[in-house]
This record gives structure tokens, C-alpha cells and sequence, in this order.
């Protein structure tokens, strides 16, 4: 059943849509990034560390990371309404979740590390995009870090699993209908620091979910690294 699912674009179920990458977009940002999944981009400029005010959030023991992620208004078809919403405080969130486990926070007490997500461009995937594009510019700017994150939406469509889901995807209404599993892992351990379930799913089909997006962050770890090594050779 699951191999005769046709996707939209003609990919293969485990397919990503091509990916570009640039590191230093931002000049006075002390790091940044850019990615992108086919039409969904996004840009991620990282600001410090830097001390924390007001001063009673600050921590003696250990930076903060604080994420802000933004889908632009004209990003999508239909124009978003401009300023922060549940969504993109949640989205926000995860996305400090997701990369904080490889940063050195101890590192910086009393200080902040601020992360700027800009969605310039949205179908789909864009939480991650943004983490994909904020991991590399926490390493473009210096931040200590043990290793990357690599993130992708693991989707089903009926009963199939596919890889990478475009918005036309997510929307898919047929038999089971759609899922959509976001998963960011570190790139060179088996440790998942982002598993965020939009639908449902069976309990006994996880494991596969977990598999595929560890193989698609594989390939998206290359892609980081050429785009992160490019700026370091120059
Ligand atoms: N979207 C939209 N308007 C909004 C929010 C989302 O058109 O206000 C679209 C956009 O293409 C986004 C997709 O819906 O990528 C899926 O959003 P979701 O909240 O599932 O998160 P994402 O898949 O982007 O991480």
C-alpha cells in the first residue's frame, strides 16, 4: 500500500526537496544562516552572548537561549497577520528546546543568547527550517556547541510515510489523512531533541517515523557542513 503513494511533486517517499544553504547572510549579526527546504526559507541571525536584562532573569549558573521565530506576512499565500501569535510562540519554544541540548550554556552565566527565526518564505516545514538555519548560525557565530541539529518533518499520507511534507501535503485529506512529525536530532549521536507530533499516529509506527527522519538529517547535516565549511575556507 505504501509504495503505491504518488506525492505531488513526484519525489520519492523519502525524498527532500532540494536543499540550498548559506552561512554569513546577516554581516552585522555575529552569526547567521540560511535554509531551505524547496519554497520554504529561512533566515536565522544569532546575537550575543550578551548579559541579560533585566537583571532578576538572569541565571549565575548558565546562559540563556532565547529563540524568536517569525513567519513574515507575505510569506504565504494567504497574508499572515503581523506580530507574535500562539503559534509562533510555540514554534519558538520547541526550537529552544530542540537546540539547547548541545550548546554549552555554562559556559555564559548571567547572559543571553539571542536567536532570530525570519520565515521569508513558507510551504511547509518552516520550525524545521528555522532550526535547521539557526544551528548553523549558533556555530557561525562562535557559540560552543558539541555537535549540530538537524531537523525535518516525518509526514504520513493515508498510510504511507514520507519525508519533508509540502503545505499541498500536509493539507492531504484521503483515507487516514495526513500527519505531520517533526524530529531535529544531533547530528552525530542518536539523540532526538525534538519530537512534535501534528495529527495521529500509531504508537508502533514511531520507531519508523524516528528512522526515516534520522536517515533525511543525515543528508541535511551535509548540506550544513559544506554551507558552514565554505565560510570557514574563505
Ligand atoms: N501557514 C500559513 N499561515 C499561517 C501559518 C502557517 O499559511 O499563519 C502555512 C505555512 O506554509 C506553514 C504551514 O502552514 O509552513 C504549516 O504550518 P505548521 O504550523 O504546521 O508549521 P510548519 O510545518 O511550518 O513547521
Amino acid at each position: 500500500m505504501a509504495k503505491e503513494h504518488k506525492r505531488p511533486d513526484g519525489r520519492g517517499l523519502t525524498e527532500l526537496r532540494p536543499m540550498t544553504a548559506k552561512v554569513g547572510v546577516i554581516p552585522n549579526a555575529d552569526g547567521s544562516a540560511m535554509f531551505a527546504f524547496g519554497n520554504t526559507v529561512a533566515i536565522a541571525a544569532v546575537y550575543g552572548p550578551r548579559q541579560l536584562h533585566p537583571q532578576h532573569m538572569q541565571d549565575p549558573a548558565s546562559g540563556v537561549l532565547r529563540v524568536n521565530y517569525d513567519l513574515l506576512s507575505f510569506s504565504v499565500y494567504d497574508r499572515k497577520k503581523p506580530g507574535p501569535s500562539r503559534r509562533s510562540q510555540e514554534i519558538s519554544k520547541v526550537t529552544e528546546w530542540a537546540l539547547s541540548p548541545v550548546i554549552d550554556l555554562a559556559a555564559f552565566p548571567s547572559t543571553v543568547i539571542d536567536v532570530q527565526i525570519y520565515i521569508i518564505q513558507a510551504d511547509a516545514g518552516t520550525r524545521t527550517a528555522g532550526i535547521n538555519a539557526a544551528s548553523m548560525a549558533l556555530a557561525h557565530a562562535g557559540i560552543p556547541m558539541r555537535d549540530l541539529i538537524c531537523s525535518v518533518a516525518v509526514g504520513k499520507q493515508d498510510k504511507a510515510l514520507v519525508v519533508d511534507l509540502t503545505k499541498e501535503e500536509e493539507d492531504f485529506e484521503e483515507g487516514e489523512g495526513a500527519t505531520d512529525f517533526a524530529v531535529a536530532k544531533v547530528a552525530n549521536s542518536d539523540e532526538f531533541t525534538l519530537l512534535q507530533l501534528d495529527g495521529k499516529i500509531q504508537p508502533e509506527i514511531v520507531k519508523e517515523v524516528t528512522r526515516i527522519g534520522a536517515e533525511a538529517c543525515k543528508k541535511i547535516y551535509e548540506v550544513q557542513k559544506k554551507a558552514l565549511k565554505e565560510v570557514i575556507e574563505k
